[in-house]
Formats: C-alpha cells, sequence, structure tokens
C-alpha cells in the first residue's frame, strides 16, 4: 500500500503555495495525498512567523504532533518555511521538538525529495540556507487542474516596513521571468484552471529588481490574454507602487478582478513614517480616487495593525477616521506584534497587550459594520460567482467567490461546481453573501 501525505498550511498565500510544491514533491517520491492528519505516514507543516500569534499556534501543533508520530512507527515529520528560517529558532525549536525528522528553511524547497530520503534512514535532517536564489525557483509548479490556482510571480521583499519581518525571512525581492509565469499559467490554463491568482508581497514592483522592461502592468495583461482563464486577481497592492498602467489595465481587461487588496496598515502619518511605509494617508487617498475613477465597481480591501510602538489614541482614530472614510470592502485587522530583528523591535512606546488588543477590537467592530453595509448593498443584485465546490459550514449549499472576492454561499446543483454562475443575492451579514443561481439567467454565462 502507498504511504499518504497530509500537507498542513499555516500563514499567507505564499506559504498555502509551498504547501502545494511539498504535496507535488512529495507524490513525485510515491506518495498519495491525503486529507487526513491521522491517515498519514508523512505530515509536512508550511509555518509563518509574521505575529506571535501564529508561531505560538503553530508551536502549539508540532507539539501535537509528538503523539501523532508516536502512534505509528516509521511516521515521518516536516516542519519547513518562514518560521523555520527566523534567525536563532533553529535550536529553540529543535530543543522544543526533538520529535521532527526535517527542518527546512524558506530556501531550501527543491531539495526536499532528498532529505526525505536521508530522513527515511533514520537521521534528524536540518536544511536552513541563508541565502536565496533558483532551488526556490526550481520548486515544481502549481498543482495541475484545480479551478483556482496561486502563481508565485515574485519572492521575498525589500520594503522592510520597520514591524515586518517578511524581508528577514524571505530574502530580497526576486522577480520571475515574465516567461515562466506565463508559461506556468497556460500550463495551469490548459490543464483546466479558470481563475490565477497573481502573488507577490508588492506585485506592484515586479520586474524591478531585475530591471525588466516588463512591469506588473504589462504582466497582469499578458496573462488576462492567455486562452481559457475565467478570472485573474493579484495580491498584494502595495500602495506606494500601484501604478496608473496596473489601474487600467483592471478597468480595461474584462477577466481582470475589480479588486484591490492594498494594505494601508495605519491612519496617521506620523505612525505611517514610523511604519517605513513609504505613502501618505494622502497619497493612498489619490490611490484610492484613481482606482474609483477608473474602475467604479471595485472593490478595494486592506490590512490594518492596531497597536504600532507610539501611536497615540490620536493617531488610532485617524485609522477609524479614514477606515469610515474609505470604506473597504474587507479589513484584516492584526494586533501589533514585535518581532525581533525587526527595526519597531526597538522603539520606544511599545504598548501593552490590553492596549493594543482594546484598538484591535475596536478596529474590527468598525469594519464589521462597514463590510455589512457593502454587503447588505449587494442584497438584490446578481452576482457571478466561481463556483468552488459545497459549503463547509452546510454541504446541501454551494460556495464560490464573487469578482470582488466576496465570499457566497448559495443554493445550486452539484453540475455547477466548476462554473461561472449567476447568482441572486437575497441576504448577508459581514462576512458573507447569501443567494441563489438564477437559471434562467444561467444560460447566457
Ligand atoms: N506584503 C504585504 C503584507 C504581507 S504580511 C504588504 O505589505 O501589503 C500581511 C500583513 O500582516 C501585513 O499587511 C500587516 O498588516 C500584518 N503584519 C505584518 N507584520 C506584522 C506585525 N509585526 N504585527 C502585526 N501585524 C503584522
Ligand atoms: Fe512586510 Fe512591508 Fe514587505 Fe509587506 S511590503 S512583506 S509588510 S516588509
Amino acid at each position: 500500500m502507498s504511504k499518504k501525505v497530509y500537507v498542513q498550511v499555516y500563514g499567507c498565500q505564499m506559504s498555502e503555495r509551498d504547501g502545494e510544491s511539498f504535496g507535488a514533491m512529495a507524490e513525485s517520491q510515491g506518495y498519495l495525498r491525503t486529507a487526513s492528519r491521522e491517515e498519514a505516514d508523512l505530515v509536512v507543516v508550511t509555518t509563518c512567523c509574521v505575529r506571535e500569534s501564529a508561531e505560538n499556534r503553530i508551536i502549539g501543533n508540532i507539539g501535537q504532533l509528538r503523539r501523532w508520530k508516536a502512534q505509528r512507527p516509521g511516521r515521518m515529520l516536516v516542519v519547513a518555511g518562514c518560521l523555520v528560517q527566523q534567525a536563532g529558532a533553529l535550536e529553540r525549536l529543535r530543543r522544543r521538538a526533538p520529535h521532527v525528522d526535517i527542518w527546512m528553511g524558506a530556501f531550501d524547497q527543491a531539495k526536499f525529495p532528498d532529505l526525505l530520503r536521508e530522513a527515511e534512514g533514520g537521521a534528524i535532517v536540518c536544511a536552513v540556507s541563508d541565502q536565496a536564489g533558483p532551488p526556490v525557483e526550481a520548486a515544481p509548479l502549481a498543482e495541475a487542474g484545480k479551478l483556482s490556482a496561486c502563481v508565485n510571480i515574485m519572492y521575498g521583499c525589500d520594503n522592510f516596513c520597520s514591524y515586518c519581518v517578511v524581508p528577514l525571512v524571505r530574502g530580497r525581492e526576486r522577480s520571475r521571468p515574465p516567461r515562466d509565469v506565463l508559461d506556468e499559467v497556460r500550463r495551469l490554463a490548459e490543464s483546466g484552471t479558470r481563475e490565477i491568482v497573481l502573488l507577490g508581497q508588492n506585485v506592484n514592483s515586479y520586474g524591478r529588481s531585475e530591471n525588466q522592461p516588463e512591469d506588473f502592468a504589462w504582466l497582469l495583461r499578458a496573462v488576462a490574454r492567455e486562452p481559457g482563464l475565467w478570472r485573474v486577481r493579484f495580491t498584494t497592492s502595495h500602495p506606494k507602487d500601484l501604478t496608473d498602467a496596473v489601474i487600467a489595465a483592471v478597468a480595461e481587461e474584462a477577466v481582470i478582478c475589480p479588486h484591490f487588496h492594498m494594505p494601508l496598515q495605519a491612519g496617521s502619518d506620523r505612525v505611517l513614517k514610523a511604519m517605513n511605509r513609504g505613502y501618505t494617508t494622502e497619497y493612498y487617498l489619490e490611490r484610492v480616487r484613481a482606482i474609483r475613477r477608473a474602475v467604479p465597481e471595485a472593490r478595494i480591501s486592506t490590512d490594518l495593525i492596531a497597536g504600532f510602538p507610539g501611536e497615540t489614541e490620536e493617531d488610532f482614530s485617524e485609522t477609524l477616521r479614514l477606515m469610515r472614510e474609505i470604506h473597504f470592502s474587507q479589513a484584516f485587522t492584526f494586533m501589533y506584534s514585535r518581532r525581533s530583528g525587526t527595526a519597531a523591535a526597538d522603539l520606544p512606546g511599545q504598548l501593552p497587550r490590553e492596549e493594543r488588543l482594546e484598538r484591535l477590537k475596536r478596529m474590527m467592530a468598525l469594519q464589521a459594520e462597514m463590510s455589512l453595509a457593502w454587503r447588505r448593498a449587494m442584497v438584490g443584485s446578481c452576482q457571478e460567482v466561481l463556483v468552488v465546490g459545497p459549503s463547509k459550514r452546510d454541504p446541501a449549499m454551494l460556495s464560490g467567490q464573487a469578482a470582488g472576492g466576496e465570499a457566497v454561499v448559495f443554493a445550486g446543483r452539484e453540475a455547477d461546481v466548476g462554473t461561472l454562475a449567476p447568482v441572486v443575492i437575497r441576504e448577508a451579514n459581514s462576512w458573507t453573501l447569501f443567494g441563489v443561481i438564477d437559471y434562467e439567467k444561467r444560460e447566457d454565462v
């Protein structure tokens, strides 16, 4: 009987994409995929260290896997990615989790099949390189045949926002050659993928580190023109590098979804400066206006941090004010987390947890209100939805995504899975739209 692999992903879409590569590489080594950890012989955990809360969850889970491992001889546990890559983390992690067979950093993915063979011989294997290079790019392509697939267009980050550990664990920004990206997109489209999500920490600076003539606007249009695709999305848009040419591409290419995920982080210029974000609130607002002028139906979502060091109540209330003014369709809100090695970790004015948490709660409450208003305004409209599969909460219903990235749960038939369906929206809460497929309109889609 074949051995089985279970991949458990923590963190951002990059980490998710890494998880796909690990799954594909394990398959190439003869493993079958399983969705159940209990059935697995091999568990691969891809990790995140962007905030302490993620880190604690992952460490707790790795701890639980000690029992999983002891339950059957021959089981193997692999821990990979950002958490392992952090300076000095490996020693600490190894002491806490001696049952892990393979530790891998963020730049060692492509060595996985070799490391697996080595560990199968009984050794504990550690591979944590501190240099980014071709190995990451050499990792297998995104999984074929998926309805929606993520494609990396760049790795690493050069922005050094003062709170952020990403540049420290993922290295300098490197863009993939346009040919590689387009080849991967074409292969995915040929295998049945209909939605492509282009991924990068700052997609708007695509090609800059390589001095390529092809910038992100160029790439976006080129991907949009690949045959077979219904939708193209992209994330993340750093506001400082969002050009009019990118906005024009979204406005003009019908397959590009009218959705900009553009993290604001804070609404006070003083805090933005301390964060080293490279823009002012006025600049951000100007970008919002440019988007709304060119793409009136655009949804703008964001990331926000509550309780950055030195943030006063007045600074924070400016963030709330800006949230009201812009009216984001969605916001991922985070409590500031002090990450060692980052510039902000050494700033004076670190706020106590209660204060950060209290601000986070106010921010979340306001966004829930804003998100609800957005979604309520969509009640009665017909939205084109990419039908992903049965809803996890209620398997009698289907679930999918509207063009603006909104989650939609709706009544329909099994045969609708894998299609773009017209869904009439009947109800909404802050996070989800609820509706039913309009079968009279179905023919036109
Ligand atoms: N490259 C993206 C963000 C990647 S990290 C960008 O710049 O837009 C995802 C989000 O995590 C960030 O936007 C930020 O809001 C949050 N984040 C990153 N580091 C954090 C920290 N130390 N504490 C709290 N939130 C953090
Ligand atoms: Fe982190 Fe800033 Fe880079 Fe985003 S742009 S990954 S927040 S350093």
